[in-house]
């Protein structure tokens, strides 16, 4: 059975995600009686000595905003440990400098965020001398040739930005337990509900949480789950002692808040990816289509059987100049031109426009090419959607 199929973890994960299981785990110990977890925003708590002890001290350490949030993550994950972050970047920076020594040995996939291809050229080899290794890792083989022994950390990223193209999380896995190396996978195209990396075998999930798991385009966060205790520690120590780098409770609420919806919005944002992308894959001004939930997505296969829906962002390559296709952008009504991804609302990118200085430092830069075009596929109206798209194309 693939992941596809499996109804009742999709049901399970709908009760996670809006938090009745968690209220009748933990019941309200503050005697309100709060639905939803209160913002707590002391940054200090009252200290009290032995069993009187409170579980907070300092809001850096934790919180129990936070805390909430924490477990919330970590159980849509099927982890046992939850991190909140101030950024997506904070996480996996957060993971590289807590997992990887200084001249230590890191294998990336070459397919990244284009930000988190710069933290690892400049600042994780430039500044702290780490040999960071780029494997095209869509095929596990790569991989396998490029770690050993030595290895601190396998990184990948699946579906990716901005190709949507994947790895094969088992096999990869099962090479670096082979090699008892950790395995972090940027999950974030995917959300939580679409595909569990900690299930398929890795051994830390990383999220940008200002996509899809906050949802609304107001909160910029990240979050790191892990099933691996000492991993944990790590992270852990890292994030409250040396780095400081934690997400703010107002920001914990609103991630929380999103979360709720997760599962209705991910549905409504495929639903409506899937409709725009037959639309485009049909139309004469459209080279080419990459959304793995088309057939024709070189590695469709292994999205239907690694991941249980194929969420909302997709990219196309449009069959003109990059003046044709900037009109084309000028000429889109219901989708905004802009960055980010994973909000309610419909976003068009062209990178070569748009963020020319990441696509020229990319680790895959020959591979994007001048007229490609990211959407964002929000949860609007789908025959507005079409529309739109129909009216700007030529
Ligand atoms: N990972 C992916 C796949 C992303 O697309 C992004 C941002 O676009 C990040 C991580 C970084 O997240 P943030 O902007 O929250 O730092």
């Amino acid at each position: 059975m693939t992941r596809h199929d499996d109804r009742a973890h999709e049901n399970r994960f709908k009760t996670l995600a809006v938090g009745s299981a968690e209220n009748a785990t933990h019941p309200n110990e503050g005697g309100t009686s709060d639905v939803i977890p209160p913002v707590h925003l002391s940054s200090t708590f009252e200290w009290a000595s032995g069993d009187d002890g409170n579980e907070h001290d300092y809001s850096r350490e934790s919180n129990p905003t936070r805390a909430a949030l924490e477990g919330q993550l970590a159980r849509l994950e099927g982890g046992e440990h939850g991190l909140a972050f101030a950024s997506g970047m904070a996480a996996i920076s957060t993971t590289m400098l807590s997992l990887v020594p200084p001249g230590g040995h890191l294998v990336s996939s070459d397919s990244i965020y284009s930000g988190t291809e710069k933290l690892l050229t400049e600042f994780i080899a430039g500044h702290f001398g780490v040999n960071v290794e780029f494997v095209d890792a869509h095929n596990p083989e790569n991989v396998a040739a490029t770690v050993d022994s030595d290895t601190d950390l396998v990184w990948t990223e699946t579906p990716t930005n901005p190709l949507m193209r994947l790895c094969d999380i088992r096999s990869i896995a099962n090479i670096a337990d082979d090699h008892g190396i950790p395995f972090g996978v940027d999950s974030t195209f995917a959300s939580p509900y679409f595909q569990a990396p900690l299930e398929l075998g890795a051994d830390i999930v990383v999220h940008s949480t200002t996509k899809y798991l906050n949802g609304h385009s107001d909160s910029i966060g990240g979050a790191i789950v892990t099933d691996d205790d000492e991993v944990f520690e790590n992270l852990a120590f890292s994030q409250r002692i040396g780095l400081g780098n934690m997400l703010s409770p107002f920001d914990c609420y609103l991630v929380a808040r999103g979360i709720k919806t997760l599962p209705a919005r991910m549905e409504q944002h495929e639903e409506n990816a899937m409709a725009v992308a037959r639309l485009l894959e049909d139309h004469d001004h459209i080279a080419r289509v990459y959304y793995p939930g088309l057939e024709s997505h070189p590695q469709h296969d292994l999205a239907v059987e690694q991941m249980s829906g194929y969420s909302g962002m997709l990219s196309f390559e449009f069959d003109g100049s990059l003046t044709e296709t900037e009109a084309f952008v000028k000429g889109l009504n219901v989708f905004t031109p802009g960055a980010s991804l994973g909000g309610v609302e419909s976003l068009v990118e062209v990178p070569s426009l748009m963020i020319p200085d990441e696509v020229s430092h990319g680790s895959d830069t020959a591979d994007i090419p001048e007229t490609l075009v990211r959407l964002s596929v929000g949860i609007e109206g789908v025959d507005d959607l079409r529309e739109d798209l129909r009216t700007a194309l030529p």
